[in-house]
């Protein structure tokens, strides 16, 4: 057995999401609005404009019953009512970490079974400059990244579009930032300013719900994101790459973490199926990136694997050519985690080889760590692995 075969590339099968009898308008497009409109009577000529103001108490005022929606007749509210929801994932727990950082665990019902319920988490880090919210795009993660905790988690299910803009809205929801709330800072000051798809999940697995979800906040006449502000963070799923550049059009990361295949075969395993230098054309060929509009390549520092000078070096020639920075990521242990963050010392060195290269190369500062909302330790407690499982899990690795 080879070093690499010890963790397996991919877990299986997928759960899928059954909608409640009566589903949540949020994450439906402006066109699946006006379907529902007429599968309960509305008239088609006027869909178009009732969809439209659906959307604004959605996403502008953050409604939260149709009861809210007051240029809407009662009656045709009283039917919405009785058909349809404007509901959000459920907030199970919120946390907030000493440095202002929260994080909430929101469940996700699906069909009526109780026990089809699955959780995620969604992390607001606020900054001087900015609010970023990470949000994630699957519960648990197909991949198996051996330095994530997210990816050790046993279920897996891809979010719909509503549960991603859902988390976005409970955000919104609890920092009070809808802008014509009451109490809320009406000039335009929002708190949340920053998407980042660097939650729990492969973004590039769950590719359509990630894109309408994404699509939604973005749109100018709802949450208007700016779509500069929404980065998407990806394992390195080369197809949906270029689709993301195209079809979304927002900031790329990518997680290379080893700049070595047989290195990143074992952090990334995903890397045995699109190899370095696969992700590195697919990155050439971003549709979209520019020395304005920079690709960003994380990179997690782990100590006495991925962290020497000479790492370094590999690293800045593997990108020349491409308009990136580099974003070094001190790794956040998690319980049961193999491996150590690099020395602090290592770390600066490491960055100022990469900044005096030309590349803009900042340390992430672990955000949250005292609640567990840094990169990588996201994971739902209920979704753990009993020990038979992860002995299961290493048996199939044997034989992978
Ligand atoms: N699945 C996507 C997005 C989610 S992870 C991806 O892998 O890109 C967001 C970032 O956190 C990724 O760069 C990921 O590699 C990194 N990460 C995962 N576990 C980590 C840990 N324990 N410490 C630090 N960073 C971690
Ligand atoms: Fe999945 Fe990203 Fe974690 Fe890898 S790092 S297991 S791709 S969430």
């Amino acid at each position: 057995m080879t070093q690499t075969s010890t963790i397996p590339l991919e877990k299986t099968p997928l759960e899928t999401y059954v909608p409640p009898a009566k589903p949540s308008l949020i994450g439906l497009s402006r066109a699946e609005i006006a379907d529902k409109l007429g599968s309960v009577g509305v008239e088609e000529r006027h869909r178009k404009m009732r969809a439209q103001q659906l959307w604004h108490w959605m996403y502008v005022r953050g409604a939260k019953s149709f009861a809210e929606m007051t240029n809407v007749s009662k009656d045709l509210r009283a039917t919405l009512a009785e058909h349809f929801t404007v509901d959000r994932p459920e907030v199970v727990a919120e946390q907030i970490s000493s440095d202002g950082t929260r994080k909430w665990l929101l469940r996700l019902p699906s069909g009526d079974d109780v026990q089809k319920a699955h959780e995620v988490e969604c992390v607001y880090i606020p900054e001087t400059d900015r609010g970023t919210l990470c949000v994630s795009s699957q519960v648990g993660c197909t991949l198996n990244c051996s330095f994530c905790h997210t990816g050790t988690q046993r279920l897996v299910r891809n979010l719909t579009a509503g549960e991603i803009v859902g988390q976005v809205m409970v955000a919104k929801d609890r920092l009070n930032d809808w802008p014509q709330a009451v109490g809320a800072d009406k000039d335009g000051n929002r708190l949340v300013t920053n998407i980042v798809m660097m939650g729990m999940g492969e973004p590039l697995y769950n590719f359509d719900a990630v894109r309408d979800a994404l699509l939604i906040v973005s749109d100018n006449e709802g949450i208007g994101l700016s779509r500069r502000r929404i980065t998407l963070s990806t394992s390195g799923v080369v197809p949906n790459i270029v689709r993301a550049g195209d079809e979304i059009g927002v900031m790329l990361a990518i997680s290379l973490h080893a700049v070595r295949d047989e290195l990143r075969d074992e952090l990334v395993p995903l890397n045995r199926k699109y190899p370095l230098a696969e992700v590195l054309q697919a990155c050439r060929d971003y549709p979209g990136a520019s020395n304005a509009r920079r690709i960003t390549f994380e990179y997690v520092m782990l100590k006495g694997v991925n962290d020497s000078l000479d790492d370094a070096r590999r690293l800045v020639k593997l990108l020349k050519g491409i308009p990136a920075k580099i974003n070094l990521i001190p790794f956040n242990p998690w319980p049961g985690s193999k491996y150590e963050c690099s020395d602090w010392e290592q770390i600066e060195k490491f960055s100022e080889y990469v900044f005096n290269a030309g590349y803009s190369s900042p340390v992430r500062t672990p955000r949250g760590r005292d609640i567990l909302a840094a990169c990588g330790q996201l994971k739902s407690e209920t979704e753990k692995l009993s020990v038979r499982e992860r002995d299961a899990l290493r048996a199939m690795a044997m034989t992978d």
